[in-house]
């Protein structure tokens, strides 16, 4: 540097002192190294309204044009729209059909109440396993067969049985 620009450089810094840290709170927003000692950047900013405002502004646009370069990657991509499906179907109202619960309910006690007729007392979840019938079903059909007194509830502290009443 000639001795022409110092002299010129100082006087830009005499008319305008926060000059020179214009590219200092740029660097030091985006994580950078920053040419003036930290110390001294931090003085300054704590009495310059000016810079103070920069150093916002700096890092509210880099906040921003992270977040954009974050979204646009294509895995963060397909998560939020998978995200966005998840929601949407969560909260659209889905068709619904009625349930026959009579004849689902009937059907499901018929193949128990069957199942315990072959085989005598029988864990629920083996029922379960055996009979192919959703959890809601059994629930439902041995809640029914119960009540109409056709089968036996007994449970140890691990399962519970049915069996048929003799
Ligand atoms: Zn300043």
């Amino acid at each position: 540097m000639g001795k022409n620009n110092i002299s010129k450089t100082k006087e830009a810094l005499k008319s305008n002192p926060c000059e020179k840290y214009e590219l200092a709170i740029t660097n030091y927003v985006i994580g950078e190294k920053i040419d003036i000692p930290q110390s001294e950047l931090f003085e300054h900013l704590a009495k310059c309204q000016s810079c103070q405002g920069d150093l916002r502004n700096w890092r509210a646009t880099y906040a921003t044009m992270r977040a954009k370069e974050y979204d646009s990657r294509p895995e963060v991509k397909q998560k939020n729209e998978a995200f966005i499906k998840k929601l949407v179907y969560e909260t659209k109202e889905t068709k619904r059909t009625p349930i026959d619960a009579k004849w689902e309910i009937g059907s499901a006690a018929g193949k128990i109440y069957n199942l315990l007729k072959a085989n005598g007392e029988m864990p629920i979840p083996v029922i379960c396993q055996k009979t192919g019938l959703k959890e809601y079903h059994i629930q439902q059909a041995i809640g029914w067969l119960a009540g109409q007194e056709k089968i036996l509830l007994t449970r140890d502290d691990k399962t519970a049985y049915a069996s048929l009443r003799g």
